[in-house]
């Protein structure tokens, strides 16, 4: 082995540790980095909502020095895993509860606690599900795509529509009855009956709530009405860390869902890992959430609102909506309709001209109602909602501009 010496020497001979120091000449002493500058990546105005696409939610204060103060010590990772676990659960009276990474984690994970049980054997062998349970029932409006998540257990999945359609289904390779908790409506089993029908048939049931905070409530209605496991994204509106989640649910099937994943080696979900930090930020963010006040969250997002729809109003052919979707994302939005055909703008021009401003600006990805443009409320500053307003006025008179010019209009060609 090199001495430690000539290996410094050598390094510090390299052209790169140069090129290093030169990638930030606006630095000074003590001046805090501009990473997103070095790298040239531009910050966004999220008028989304909270999509990974986009980084999420923003985390409080708290949970940001929860991150910073984990990441300079050592624990064992097991016993963390334990003490925060127990917190969040006493905090959601529910009976065991972990953090994943995010809810498609929490998917897959408490999909294969209830195919392995704590079964260390069959926890070393799955994927291969010879002779396991291999089947999880759905109903045929429940799917959506994170049931892909659900699906890397390589488990088949069988769609039903009615009751009576759901228990006939039913057999000893059922693993689990999946449940979308947004398509309460769209389905025709609701879920205090798909609850019933899981107990008498000694099935279990997970319910995928990842965005479906606020209400507040929805943390422990789900689980206290009887579903055995229920997971909540935690960068979405618990605003914790974006790459964790909470799986909430019967205490034996958190256990199966813990033996599947890190830190242990030989099993499934060995890259779902969690780290310290992002266990310890994701129950401050939860601790935070419970003590905001939700009303003034809501004022703050209406304001937001009306700030936008009464700077666009009067502008000719404009016309605005505000809405509330149901279940996910339950907060204030705002729709814009234009005369598309005065103004020449399609939506994918109005939603390009929004993105490729300075700053730029990312309206919901995919509209509700196809062909308008919606906005978001609860991830606006009041500056950004005044910075989106005056883009959006922009770029509904600009077209107009261009015509008395006598400019070809290039944009509705
Ligand atoms: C966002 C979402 C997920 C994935 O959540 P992550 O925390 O990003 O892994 C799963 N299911 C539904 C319904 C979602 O909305």
């Amino acid at each position: 082995m090199p001495a430690r010496r000539t290996f410094l020497r050598t390094l510090s001979g390299l052209p790169l540790a140069g090129g290093l120091v030169n990638a930030q000449p606006e630095r000074r002493a003590g001046a805090a980095r501009n990473y997103l500058r070095e790298l040239g990546v531009k910050p966004i105005i999220n008028a989304a909502g909270h999509y990974t696409m986009f980084t999420g939610s923003l985390m409080p204060p708290e949970a940001v020095r929860a991150l910073a103060s984990l990441a300079v010590v050592y624990v064992r990772l097991d016993e963390l895993h334990d003490a925060v676990g127990a917190r969040i659960a006493s905090l959601l009276g529910c009976e065991a509860a972990m953090v994943t990474s995010g809810a498609a984690a929490a998917l897959a994970l408490g999909t294969a606690a209830c195919i392995t049980g704590t079964d260390p054997e069959k926890i070393r062998r799955f994927p291969d599900l010879t002779g396991m349970k291999n089947e999880v029932i759905i109903q045929k409006a429940h799917r959506f795509p994170y049931d892909h998540s659900v699906r890397v257990c390589g488990v088949r999945l069988v769609e039903v529509e009615t009751a009576e359609e759901l228990e006939a289904a039913i057999h000893p390779r059922t693993a689990l009855l999946l449940f979308l908790n947004k398509a309460e409506r769209l389905g025709r089993i609701r879920r205090t009956e798909f609850v019933a029908l899981s107990k008498k048939h000694g099935v279990p049931t997970f319910n995928d709530a990842a965005a479906d905070v606020p209400p507040a409530g929805n943390l422990t209605e789900y689980t206290r009405m009887g579903f055995d496991l229920v997971t909540f994204s935690g960068g979405k509106g618990l605003r914790g860390p974006q790459s964790a989640g909470l799986l909430l649910g019967r205490k034996d099937l958190i256990r199966a869902a813990r033996m599947n994943t890190s830190p242990n080696s030989d099993t499934f979900g060995r890259g779902f890992k969690v780290n310290k930090e992002e266990m310890v930020a994701m129950l401050v963010a939860l601790e935070q959430y419970l003590k905001r006040d939700h009303d003034a969250d809501w004022r703050n997002w209406q304001r937001n609102i009306t700030l936008i729809a009464s700077d666009l109003k009067g502008l000719p052919g404009v016309s605005t909506e505000p809405f509330i979707p149901e279940i996910a994302n339950e907060v204030p939005h705002l729709r814009i309709r234009w005369d598309g055909e005065a103004t020449g703008l399609t939506a994918a021009e109005v939603m390009r001209r929004l993105r490729e401003g300075t700053p730029p600006i990312e309206p919901v990805p995919e509209p509700y109602v196809p062909g308008t443009v919606e906005i978001a409320s609860w991830t606006l500053t009041p500056r950004e909602a005044r910075i989106v307003a005056a883009r959006l006025r922009e770029i509904f008179l600009a077209p107009r501009r261009l015509e008395r010019a006598g400019r070809p209009d290039r944009i509705s060609a």
